[in-house]
């Protein structure tokens, strides 16, 4: 059985919750830096599951240690799904989160609410120094507010909206986002799997 597991994501938001999600595994959880990996790997594929399986394998060869990456993204249905796997970037290459919020409420302008339907989705990806990949996915349904609310959490956090919890992801401490996200949801069928395959 491997004693560490790579989270090979410099997003600190997402290793934040990777590492609560999987608190529970018997391995060393370890971050890039911490190994003075520094290089981001290019996100050349174009959906969610040949990003994450890129950035796992290409890190799990350099570290050679066993790789968990995490490819997420939004799909707003007004948009014909976008921004999708081009989330990061789709206020600009250097944009801040803030900026990226704002890019999404006006491309909103104008739609109504029964029509701001989104999801998130998440691929988590876990491979071996040999290459062997794993596929594992999670998705979350909600609608984009009119405006930010909520100040935890990161990226599009404060735009989405769960109608059943009357809470934007942003206003969910994050043991209970954990519980309703995309994320939370594709990282137990990660630790699930990597019970089986070791046992643990
Ligand atoms: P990537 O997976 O590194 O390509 O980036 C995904 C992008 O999607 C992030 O930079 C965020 O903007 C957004 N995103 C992914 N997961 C979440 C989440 O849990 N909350 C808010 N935004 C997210």
């Amino acid at each position: 059985m491997p004693d560490k597991l790579l989270l090979a994501t410099n997003n600190r938001g997402k290793a934040r919750e990777l590492k609560e999600l999987l608190r529970e595994l018997p391995m060393e959880l370890v971050l890039p830096g911490e190994l003075g990996i520094t290089a981001e790997v290019e996100e050349v594929g174009g959906s969610l599951e040949e990003n994450a399986r890129l950035k796992a394998t290409v890190l799990a060869k350099e570290s050679r240690l066993l790789a968990l990456a995490d490819d997420s993204g939004l799909e707003v249905d007004a948009l014909g799904g976008e921004p999708g796997p081009l989330s990061a970037r789709y206020a600009g290459e250097d944009a801040s989160d803030k900026d990226r919020v704002e890019y999404l409420l006006a491309k909103l302008k104008g739609v109504p609410r029964e029509n701001r339907t989104a999801r998130f989705r998440c691929v988590i990806a876990i491979a071996t120094p040999e290459g062997k990949v794993e596929l594992c996915f999670g998705e979350c349904q909600g609608l984009i507010t009119f405006g930010p609310r909520g100040e935890k959490g990161f990226g599009y956090d404060p735009l989405f909206y769960f109608p059943g919890l009357d809470k934007t992801m942003a206003e969910l401490p994050l043991e209970i986002k954990n519980k309703v996200s995309h994320r939370g949801a594709a990282a137990r069928e990660a630790v699930e799997f990597l019970r089986r395959k070791y046992k643990l």
